[in-house]
């Protein structure tokens, strides 16, 4: 039995990564190699049944299965993670794709957020259940809530019904409301997410 750790190659980390319990069984399987599932009164510190190999024989003096219990006890409690990265273009694409597409203004402020630098939204059209209302883009952990007002928002009507909405969500939640029309100077109020 060996446990050098050149073992494995090529696929085990991509192994690991698709499989989250990968980890706490390696480990299993190191605590049983090291003798701690059943003790072995004769292993010291190592062996040739747990660590010891020619390849490693000048090293024997310093290899020590006791030092590494610490570690495999670690990693029976971890399982792996991944999380996927996306490059800042590819965030704007997915966001442009979600935009409402009777908005042309909607793409001009995400445009606009892109071209600035700033720190793009989490999400566009997503509801927030608490406020039962979707707002155009929204920051999650800043509770920043975007409304693009196209010219569609400029009746009367539309305008009370917009208010109620947002007040209800100001509310009900603790998001902050940043409402864009696109009559007005609505590029100088970006710059609350300058600090984002
Ligand atoms: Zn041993």
């Amino acid at each position: 039995m060996g446990c050098s750790p050149s073992e494995g190659g090529a696929g085990v980390l991509s192994q690991l990564l698709e499989k989250p319990q990968a980890f706490q069984k390696i480990a299993d399987a190191a605590l049983d190699i090291c003798h701690f599932k059943q003790e072995k009164e004769s292993c010291i510190n190592a062996c040739y049944e747990c660590l010891l190999s020619y390849r490693n024989q000048f090293d024997h003096a310093i290899i020590n299965r006791k030092s590494i219990k610490p570690w495999l006890d670690l990693l029976l409690e971890s399982s792996v993670y991944y999380v996927e990265t996306i490059s800042r273009e590819e965030q704007y694409q997915q966001l442009r794709q979600k935009t409402d597409p009777d908005s042309e203004f909607e793409r001009v402020v995400l445009s606009e957020i892109y071209q600035l630098g700033y720190k793009l939204p989490d999400t566009a059209q997503e509801l927030i259940p608490e406020g039962n209302c979707k707002p155009d883009f929204i920051y999650k952990e800043a509770q920043i809530a975007i409304f693009c007002d196209g010219s569609v928002h400029d009746s009367p009507e539309r305008r009370k019904q917009d208010g109620i909405e947002r007040d209800n969500l100001r509310y009900n939640t603790s998001y902050t409301v940043l409402t864009l029309q696109h009559d007005d100077n609505w590029q100088a109020r970006l710059a609350i997410l300058a600090s984002l």
